[in-house]
């Protein structure tokens, strides 16, 4: 009998209240918020060796992020070390690497450990979750906080294997590879082109950039950060949140004009586009290459001030013939010229994940999420999926951004998890499930809203699953998504109790959850 408490004792202990799955901005996010909320309880995995996901994995040349990095940092962690208004990838992984030492989230991750899948036990309420290596960790609540940008897309060509020289793409950039003097060749045209293309067109000896489609571009407002007005933030963070407010509230602003499709949003920043690409390109013929044939906004709208200008250099080269294949030499395009390159670079983006679960998770009654999601990702508020309880998503179907900082979205869907995850401590709940007809409605509000959106307006982008459905981007503003998603209701939840019965949530739970919003808030 002794032996038998101590040994469920034990097992009790290593059960982990949560298990977060990735340590980039969202999961380390995550992270720290539990142990501001008292919780120690938790495990963070990352396959990789440190934390920062998507940023410490893209470290090519010019690697930076679009949007200013007063919001582009957590709410509660303004920094006054950022040496540029847009912040560079170095900067951005050491800023989350800041973080995450000054909250103490390190001892709680457990780098080199890929998540490979999650059976939830109705029995104990439990996931029971397995790693590539063959360990199974048990937790009651998972949080996978992956990512759409962690596995990089290879665009097929055939002949690519036949290629003598270098190959290397963007989102695993192999530092090794000598690009001084270089022919090289560069594929896409997209945000990551943008920043590769400027910082290393006066390495190489020639550059030839393949483009299948022109982006709309605008120009970057990047400044300096000068000592001063670092110690000014330093001593007077109010400032930076000053800052940080009236950048996203300008975000917020011009939103419509990035999501929606009507002409009334378009001309506008069409024709502020078109003249900026006027006043700097003057060749006519280069010009219309670089012209746009979608509306502004289909595709994301580029945010740079020497993409122009690097292509008008002497030993640049806008190709715009279709690639045919790869050859021994270089590549080939629809014209019948063979570009004699070095080295290829691939931009060509990452697989976005439009169906299937980011991990094997398998719920209620053993239904794989994987199957449930086969023809696209949905989930309540992008965050919990009826059928999988205590299972929650960040930056999850339909809440990506489309306008404004991603963490925008994390930090808000962080503090509805958390109140879901309380609840069921509070409760001593097995399972907390979203009801299928709340998630539903949700689902048709997010199809209904993005039909009106220019997402949705003829072109292709990682916006859009295969079959055209958006079931990426958020379409909406941020500050409406924060007030719907605000506080845990939980009579949208069908909760289990330790002896397998449903039960109606108290006042009290409602009181709770509503109390923790505006904490929150
Ligand atoms: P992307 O937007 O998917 O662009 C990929 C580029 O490769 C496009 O120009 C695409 O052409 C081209 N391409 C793909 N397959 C091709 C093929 N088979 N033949 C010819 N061209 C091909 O990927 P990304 O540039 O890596 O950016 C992805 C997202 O990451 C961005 O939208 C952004 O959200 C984020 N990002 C942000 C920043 C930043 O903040 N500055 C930087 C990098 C990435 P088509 O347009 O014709 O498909």
């Amino acid at each position: 009998e002794t032996h038998h408490m101590a040994s469920s004792k034990k097992e009790a202990q290593n059960i982990l209240e949560v298990a977060i799955v990735g340590a980039g901005v969202s999961g380390l996010g995550m992270g720290i918020q539990l142990l501001k909320a008292g919780e120690t309880n938790f495990k963070i995995f990352d396959k990789g060796h440190d934390v920062g996901g998507t940023w410490r994995d893209n470290t090519y040349p010019g690697c930076g992020c679009d949007v200013k990095s007063s919001l582009y940092s957590y709410s509660f962690e303004p920094w006054a070390e950022w040496t540029n208004s847009y912040a560079k990838q170095g900067e951005i992984y050491k800023y989350l690497r800041h973080c995450a030492t000054k909250y103490g989230v390190y001892p709680y991750i457990q780098f080199n450990t890929s998540i490979t899948g999650s059976v939830f036990d109705e029995q104990a309420g439990l996931w029971n979750i397995t790693t590539a290596d063959g360990k199974t960790i048990q937790a009651r609540n998972v949080v996978t906080a992956v990512g759409p940008f962690s596995a990089p897309k290879v665009a097929e060509f055939k002949g690519a294997e036949k290629f003598k020289g270098k190959t290397v793409h963007t989102a695993a950039w192999d530092h090794s590879v000598e690009l001084e003097g270089k022919r090289v060749g560069l594929i896409g045209t997209g945000a990551t082109a943008v920043q590769v293309g400027p910082a290393i067109a006066d390495k190489v000896r020639n550059l030839v950039v393949f483009q299948r489609t022109a982006n709309w571009i605008m120009p970057r407002p990047d400044r300096n950060i000068e000592e001063a007005e670092k110690a000014l933030n330093r001593k007077t963070p109010l400032n930076m949140k000053m800052n940080r407010l009236g950048v996203y509230w300008f975000n917020e602003l011009t939103a419509p004009f990035l999501i929606l499709k009507y002409d009334m949003f378009k001309a506008q920043p069409e024709k502020m586009a078109s003249s900026y690409l006027a006043r700097k390109v003057k060749d006519p013929e280069l010009r219309k290459k670089l012209t746009p044939t979608f509306k502004f906004g289909c595709k994301r709208v580029l945010v740079s001030s020497d993409w122009y200008p690097t292509m008008q250099k002497e030993h640049v080269h806008l190709e715009t013939n279709a690639i045919e294949c790869i050859t021994e030499k270089g590549i080939r395009t629809a014209d019948g010229v063979e570009h004699e390159l070095d080295v290829i670079i691939y931009a060509t983006g990452y697989e976005v994940r439009h169906t299937g679960s980011p991990i094997d998770a398998k719920g209620i009654g053993g239904a794989s999420l994987n199957e449930k999601w086969k023809d696209g990702s949905e989930a309540y508020q992008g965050i919990s999926t009826a059928g999988f309880p205590n299972l929650y998503f960040l930056v999850g179907p339909f809440t990506g951004p489309g306008h404004t900082s991603v963490i925008a979205y994390a930090e808000a869907q962080i503090g509805y998890v958390i109140q879901a995850i309380k609840l069921r401590q509070k409760r001593k709940l097995k399972a907390i499930s979203v009801k299928p007809e709340v998630e539903q409605k949700f689902v048709n509000t997010m199809d209904f809203r993005s039909e009106h959106t220019v997402w949705k307006s003829g072109c292709a982008s990682w916006y859009l699953s295969p079959n055209g459905r958006n079931n990426t981007l958020y379409p909406g503003l941020n500050a409406e998504y924060r007030m719907r998603i605000a506080r845990f209701n939980p009579a949208e939840y069908v909760l289990t109790a330790s002896n397998g019965k449903t039960v109606k949530p108290k006042v009290t739970d409602h009181i709770s959850t509503g109390l923790m919003a505006i904490k929150a808030a």
